[in-house]
């Protein structure tokens, strides 16, 4: 993209609304504005990396197993009449009426509709496991919108379902969305935490919440350095039978992690003084095991292989998606502003074009861009160089290209890494070789 034609309206000031860096550099870096009390416009460079996030969240669903679909966003009250939530759910949910007079609401969650798809479409145990999945819109009137896109009132969720004939099943598909869970934040450039959260009604260790590690968390978590150490996408994972699948779940339930109100100070002790690790967190996840719960309300069984109809064992599991743009950010930020990780960044690199005009300045830039394009962003306006090194650091670009007229002159740019502030003289020809 051509900065100079595009829709990137940073801004110099910092917006009084903002109380959390994420969402004062989401504003300035021009990635959404606010439309309503908690409701976001994604403009372009924002776009780009939520569509980034997006697209390793279905990767590592998909290498587990489970299947993407697309549900609507607008649901039928009925449905939730049956479940018993619809009284329930309070005033978080937003409720609509249509033109004959029939009840609606915008989805906060799925579990009613995925349930209804299935008892229409499943009839063997045959048919089972099953875990289905979809990145959609939710809308939450939570009391309190804040912090920008960390706790809007409409957000970008993944929410995914399993199905299962037992118990021992529903077990194996909660564990395959852990290391999922586990695999995806690490691609996103985050340190997670599983935590063993409340599982509600229903009991038992299958409820746990991904804290991602940040300084401006809203939480204090204590845990073992060992989650900071393990590959989880290494191969020792990547095609986890049930077997691996428990070790891996050993693994995670066995180190220590806490937040507030479950730390154990003398548990916590008793690790050696060099495992112990301290920090704030942000939830970015939260996956449990649910049983019954909606398949009895709704009456979603199969027939099981005595021919006796068995209610499915089920279980959900989701990703703020929109979410961890701003804890990423959280994570990953300096007084400059943004430092995306290569993984989601919205152009791998910028092209810094410190004297528009200058005939070798304008060439060497232009080759550049043909070569890197679309994955780069070109700085062609016409401004001071002090004004783009400032909008490109505040970007976050992984990589600048700085052309100035000597180096170009003679053949050279200065390449600097956003992470690091390392800078070093190289060829144009080298960059591409680099970067492409
Ligand atoms: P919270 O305690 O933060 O309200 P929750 O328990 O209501 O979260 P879930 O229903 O488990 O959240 O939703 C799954 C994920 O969706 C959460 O882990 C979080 O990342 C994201 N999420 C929930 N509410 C919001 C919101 N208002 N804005 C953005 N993301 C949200
Ligand atoms: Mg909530």
């Amino acid at each position: 993209m051509r900065l100079s034609r595009s829709l990137l309206p940073t801004l110099k000031e910092t917006p009084a609304e903002a109380q959390i860096a994420s969402h004062r550099l989401m504003l300035r870096a021009g990635l959404v504005r606010q439309t309503a009390a908690g409701i976001y416009a994604w403009l372009p460079a924002g776009f780009r990396v939520l569509k980034n996030i997006e697209r390793i969240v279905r990767e590592e669903q998909d290498a587990a197993g489970a299947q993407e679909l697309l549900m609507p966003t607008i649901q039928s009250a009925d449905l939730w009449r049956e479940s018993g939530r619809y009284e329930d759910y309070g005033k978080e949910m937003l409720r609509i009426r249509d033109r004959h007079d029939r009840d609606l609401l915008f989805g906060p969650t799925n579990e009613e509709m995925i349930t209804d798809i299935v008892r229409q479409s499943l009839r063997s145990y045959r048919e089972v496991p099953q875990i289905l999945y979809h990145i959609q819109w939710k809308f939450r009137d939570e009391v309190r919108p804040r912090f920008g896109v960390m706790r809007g009132r409409e957000f970008l969720m993944k929410d995914a379902y399993s199905f299962d004939l037992d118990y021992a099943g529903a077990v194996v598909s909660y564990r395959k969305m852990m290391l999922a869970y586990m695999r995806t934040f690490q691609r996103l450039g985050l340190k997670a935490i599983p935590m063993a959260a409340d599982s509600g009604p229903i009991g038992g260790d299958l409820s746990h919440e991904f804290i991602i590690l940040a300084p401006t968390g809203e939480s204090q978590v204590w845990y073992d350095a060992a989650f900071e150490e393990i590959d989880y996408t290494s191969d020792a994972f990547s095609h986890a039978s049930a077997e691996d699948l428990e070790k891996f779940f050993g693994m995670m339930t066995s180190h220590y992690a806490a937040s507030d109100e479950k730390h154990d100070a003398a548990a916590y002790e008793r690790l050696a003084a060099d495992r112990r690790r301290e920090g704030r967190g942000i939830e970015v996840g939260h996956i449990f095991y649910f049983g019954t719960k909606y398949s009895k309300a709704m009456n979603a069984a199969v027939a099981g292989p005595d021919g006796k109809q068995v209610h499915l064992e089920m279980g959900s599991y989701g990703i703020g998606v929109s979410r961890l743009v701003g804890a990423v950010i959280e994570a990953s930020h300096d007084a400059a502003g943004i430092i995306w990780p290569d993984s989601i960044a919205p152009f791998r690199a910028a092209i810094l074009n410190l004297k528009m005009g200058d005939a070798a300045c304008d060439a060497t830039c232009e080759r550049l861009y043909d070569a890197l394009a679309p994955n780069v962003l070109y700085d062609d306006r016409d401004e001071r160089a002090g004004v783009k090194f400032a909008d490109a650091d505040l970007m976050g670009h992984p990589w600048q290209i700085v052309v100035g007229p000597r180096g170009a002159a003679a053949g050279t740019v200065e390449l600097k890494r956003r992470a690091t502030g390392e800078r070093t003289e190289v060829s144009a020809e080298s960059v591409l070789s680099r970067l492409a």
